[in-house]
C-alpha cells in the first residue's frame, strides 16, 4: 500500500539523504541496531543519509508520540525484536513517525532539526551489529536458475530433481554464526574427497565460495501447529536484507547426500545490517517470476491472484570482490554479477508460507533466506561455483589474478537497490565480509 511516506518529492533537513545516489532516503527509512557514537551499549536507530537516527533519544527528547513513540520504546531492548513481533502496524506507525520528523517541511521536523546532535550519530563512527536476535535461520534454493546449473555440474543427466517445481526446497541452517557485514569470515576446515581419491582428508576447504541471497526477518509469526496462509504471508514479513551463505563447496559435494548441507555451510553467514522494511519496499513489489509453458502451477495454498501479480520485489543485486592484492595496489572492488530478485522461481510469500504449512512455528526475528539468487545469464550468477563453472571457466580479476574459489584476504562485497520511474531510488547498504585463514580469528565479530 502506497501513502504518504513514498512521494518521491518528500525532503529531508539531513542533507545527505536527498542525494540521488543515497541508499537510505527519507523513503527508505531501514532499522537496525548498533554501537558506538557515545554509547557502548547496542541501540536501534534508522538510516538517514550517512547518519543514524537514534530511536531512544527521539523518545527521550519528546520528538515522537503515540504509536510511533511506542514502537520505538519496542527497540529499547538493543534488538528488533519485539518491534517485529508487534506487528505491521506498529512498524508503520514508527515509519510514520520518522518520515514526519525528518521531514524539511513540518514542525516537528525542525524541533528535530534543531536537536539533530543530540539525535543524529555519524554512520561512519559506529558498529552495525546483527539486527535481531535470530532464533532459526532457514535457507531455501528459490532459483531455478541457481538450481539448474549446479544440478547440472553434480548430476548431468539430471540437473533438476522433480520436486523442484511443486515444492521449495530449503533447509535448516545455523543461527549462531550469523555474522553482522564486516565480520571476518574464517575458512574453514572439514572432509572432503576428491573423485580420484579412494578415502576423504581432513584439511582447510580449497573451495570456499559465497551465495548471494536475500533474507526476511519474520515480524509476528504463527503459533505452533498453525500454520500461515498465503494470504497473510506478507503481513508476517517485517522486512529484508541482504545475506551471504558462505559455502565450502567441496566439503558440501562429500557430505550433503542423503540429509542436505551441514558443515559446509555453517560456518557462518553474513548479513547487512539495515533491514529494510516491507513498507519501503511497496513501490517496488512485481509479478512473480513467469513460469514456462509446461510448468506445473503451484498446488492450491501456494498460490493466489495478488501472490502471482504483486508477490515478487524487484530488487537489483550486485556482488563485488576486492582481493588483497588489489587493496595493497589501490585497485577499488570489480563487479562480479548484478541480478535482479524477480528471477526467483518462489516468492518470498510462498515461501514464508510454505515453511509453516506443517505448522511449523516461525518466531519474531527469524530469517529466512532465498537461496543463491542467479539468473539466466553468465553475468547474472550469483555464485562463484556458477560463474566459474565448478573451476573450469575462471574469473580474471583486474590484478591478473585467476578465481575458481576464494583465496584468503578476498572481499566479497554484496549491493541491493531498487529503482522506479517516480519513486526514489533505495538501497540496502552492504554486506560485506574478508576471507581469512584458518586459525585466524583476531578480527571476528558477531
Ligand atoms: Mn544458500
Amino acid at each position: 500500500v502506497l501513502d504518504e511516506t513514498h512521494r518521491a518529492d518528500l525532503r529531508s533537513w539531513v542533507a545527505s539523504a536527498n542525494t540521488p545516489t543515497t541508499d537510505f532516503p527519507i523513503q527508505n527509512l531501514p532499522l537496525g541496531v548498533f554501537r558506538g557514537g557515545g554509547s557502548e551499549t547496542p541501540r536501534a536507530g534508522a538510516a538517514i543519509g550517512d547518519q543514524v537516527v537514534v530511536l531512544e533519544a527521539l523518545v527521550r527528547l519528546g520528538l515522537v508520540e503515540g504509536a510511533a513513540r511506542d514502537a520505538a520504546l519496542l527497540c529499547a531492548g538493543g534488538t528488533l525484536n519485539a518491534l517485529m513481533a508487534a506487528g505491521p502496524d506498529a512498524r508503520r506507525a514508527l515509519r510514520g513517525g520518522l518520515v514526519d520528523l525528518l521531514r524539511a517541511d513540518t514542525a516537528v521536523g525542525a524541533r528535530a532539526r534543531a536537536a539533530s546532535a543530540h539525535i543524529l550519530v555519524d554512520a561512519r563512527n559506529v558498529e552495525m551489529l546483527v539486527p535481531a536476535s535470530v532464533g532459526d535461520y532457514t535457507d531455501f534454493y528459490a532459483s531455478i536458475h541457481h538450481a539448474t546449473n549446479v544440478g547440472s555440474m553434480f548430476r548431468p543427466d539430471n540437473p533438476l530433481l522433480p520436486n523442484y517445481k511443486y515444492v521449495p526446497i530449503g533447509y535448516h541452517g545455523r543461527a549462531s554464526s550469523i555474522v553482522a557485514s564486516g565480520s571476518h569470515v574464517v575458512r574453514p576446515s572439514g572432509q572432503s574427497k576428491n573423485d580420484a581419491d579412494a578415502e576423504p582428508t581432513f584439511g582447510p576447504s580449497r573451495r570456499l565460495d559465497y551465495e548471494l541471497e536475500v533474507g526476511a526477518f519474520i515480524g509476528s509469526g504463527n503459533r505452533l501447529g498453525h500454520s500461515i496462509p498465503l494470504a497473510d504471508a506478507e503481513e508476517r514479513m517485517f522486512g529484508l536484507c541482504l545475506v551471504n551463505d558462505w559455502s565450502a563447496r567441496d566439503l558440501q559435494s562429500w557430505e550433503y547426500q542423503p540429509l542436505g548441507p551441514f558443515l559446509a555451510k555453517n560456518f557462518a553467514t553474513t548479513v547487512s545490517p539495515w533491514v529494510v522494511t516491507m513498507d519501503a519496499l511497496a513501490p517496488f513489489r512485481a509479478p512473480a517470476f513467469t513460469r514456462a509453458n509446461g510448468d506445473p502451477r503451484p498446488l492450491a495454498y501456494l498460490a493466489s491472484p495478488s501472490n502471482e501479480s504483486a508477490g515478487g520485489i524487484d530488487i537489483q543485486l550486485e556482488v563485488w570482490i576486492r582481493s588483497e592484492r588489489m587493496r595493497r595496489e589501490s585497485v577499488r572492488a570489480v563487479r562480479l554479477s548484478r541480478v535482479r530478485f524477480t528471477e526467483m522461481y518462489w516468492t518470498l510469500a510462498q515461501l514464508v508460507t510454505h515453511h509453516a504449512s506443517n505448522g511449523c512455528n516461525l518466531t519474531a526475528g527469524d530469517l529466512i533466506a532465498s537461496g543463491t539468487v542467479s539468473g539466466p545469464t553468465r553475468d547474472s550468477r550469483g555464485c562463484l561455483l556458477e560463474l566459474a563453472w565448478r573451476g573450469t571457466e575462471p574469473v580474471t580479476l583486474p590484478t591478473g589474478e585467476q578465481r575458481r574459489f576464494l583465496e584468503d584476504g578476498d572481499e566479497v562485497i554484496f549491493r541491493g537497490f531498487c529503482e522506479r520511474e517516480g519513486f526514489a531510488r533505495i538501497g540496502f547498504g552492504e554486506c560485506r565480509g574478508t576471507v581469512v585463514g584458518p586459525g585466524d580469528t583476531t578480527a571476528i565479530t558477531s
